[in-house]
Order: C-alpha cells, then structure tokens, then sequence
C-alpha cells in the first residue's frame, strides 16, 4: 500500500519505513518532489498532526498520514510538550536572550537540560506522546502512543534524533533512547506503538 508521510525529517523516515515494514510503499513528500513547509499553528499534538495530514494529503492527492510528537516533562508542568520542537526559541524569548535557530535539536536540549537544572531533587520523569493522523480517501482516523521515561543530566548516544541522546525509556534504564539500537527504540517508542497501532488497522480492514 503506497502512503506519503508528511514529514522532513529523516529521522522519523527512516523510522517509520522500519516500523511499517515491506507492505507499506512509504514515500515523503520530498520523494514527489513537493517541498512546501507546513506551519504548525495547532494548539495540541493532534491539531498539528491532523495539520501535517491535511496539507500533504491535499498536496500529493494520495492517502497520507503525519506524526506530531510533544514531550512532556513533569517537573515543568509538562513543557517543553507541543512546542518541543522550538522549546530553546520559547525559552529564549521569555527571558530576553540571543535567539537560537527553529528546530534546533541541539540547542533544545541545552535548553531543556538548563531549565530542568533549576528544579534540583525533584522527579526527571517524562514522556513522549505521539499522535498520528491517517488521511484516508479524505476521512482521519487517529492512533496514539507514549514512551514513558525520564530525562538524563547529560547527553549519551548518537543514534535516533532529537531529544533521544537525554531520554531514558524506563524499559531500558541503563542508557538513552540514543544508544539503542534502532529497532529497539522503534519496538518501544511512541510513534512505533502509534505507527503499528495504523498498521494493524489498516491491515484488519482490508
Ligand atoms: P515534531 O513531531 O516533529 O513536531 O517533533 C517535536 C520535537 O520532538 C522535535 O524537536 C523532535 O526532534 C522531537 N522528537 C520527535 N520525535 C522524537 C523522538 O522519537 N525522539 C526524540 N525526539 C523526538
């Protein structure tokens, strides 16, 4: 079955080809050659999932599906969440500081690392939410999945993408999301659980 992820982020990519398997024909919208950015203006995960879903859908004319992930630290009431990909910008502005640049992953987790610093002896646990949105013949269907975990004091690992390098999966407590190898991250992580979820049904309905 031939279905366009609407992502550009090769990491996730990747991830998903894995997840899904040889059944599944999974081509990005680069791959058809659009390039377009979308805006994530969307208030939850799922408004910018259903956002990403909607665009490319429309602009390939093909059945497609999106992921939107948020990362939800309890010691900051649950930030950095829908804004993990700007989370260093956010922080910038709030306190008046140089800018760094949109979706720097790098500079999300020193931001992240330096906010969690000013909560000594409290809980690190977080989790990864994602929410895919599967546009279908013009209908959604949703699928959802968590990672549960906390985070590290510093970096490790150099796989994966993102905040993997200070994610520690509570199944694997003995080093980051980073450091396992890839389809160990994909059989336990958010957007694998939310990815198979789709699967399944899409296969069941067949
Ligand atoms: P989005 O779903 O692309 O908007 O992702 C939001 C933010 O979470 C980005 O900074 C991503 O790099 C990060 N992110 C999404 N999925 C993962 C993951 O599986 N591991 C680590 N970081 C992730």
């Amino acid at each position: 079955m031939k279905l366009v992820f609407a992502t550009g982020n090769k990491g996730k990519l990747r991830e998903a080809r894995e997840i899904l398997g040889p059944s599944f024909d999974v081509l990005s919208p680069a791959d058809l050659g659009i390039h377009e950015d979308v805006a994530e203006t969307g208030a939850t995960i799922k408004e910018n999932s259903i956002i990403k879903a909607e665009a490319f859908g429309a602009l390939s004319g093909l059945d497609c599906f999106a992921d939107d992930t948020g990362l939800e630290v309890d010691a900051l009431g649950g930030a950095p969440g829908v804004h993990a990909a700007r989370y260093a910008v956010d922080v910038a502005l709030r306190d008046g500081a140089p800018l760094p640049a949109d979706h720097d992953f790098s500079a999300n987790i020193d931001t992240l690392l330096r906010e969690l610093s000013k909560h000594p002896g409290e809980p690190r646990t977080a989790r990864f939410r994602s929410v895919v949105t599967l546009r279908l013949g013009g209908e959604m269907y949703f699928f959802e999945g968590t990672l549960e975990g906390h985070i590290a004091h510093e970096r490790s690992g150099f796989g994966g993408f993102g905040y993997d390098p200070v994610f520690i999966a509570d199944e694997y407590p003995g080093c980051s999301v980073a450091e396992l190898p890839e389809e160990v991250k994909n059989a336990i992580s958010h957007r694998g659980k939310a990815l198979r979820a789709m699967a399944r049904w899409l296969q069941e309905r067949e």
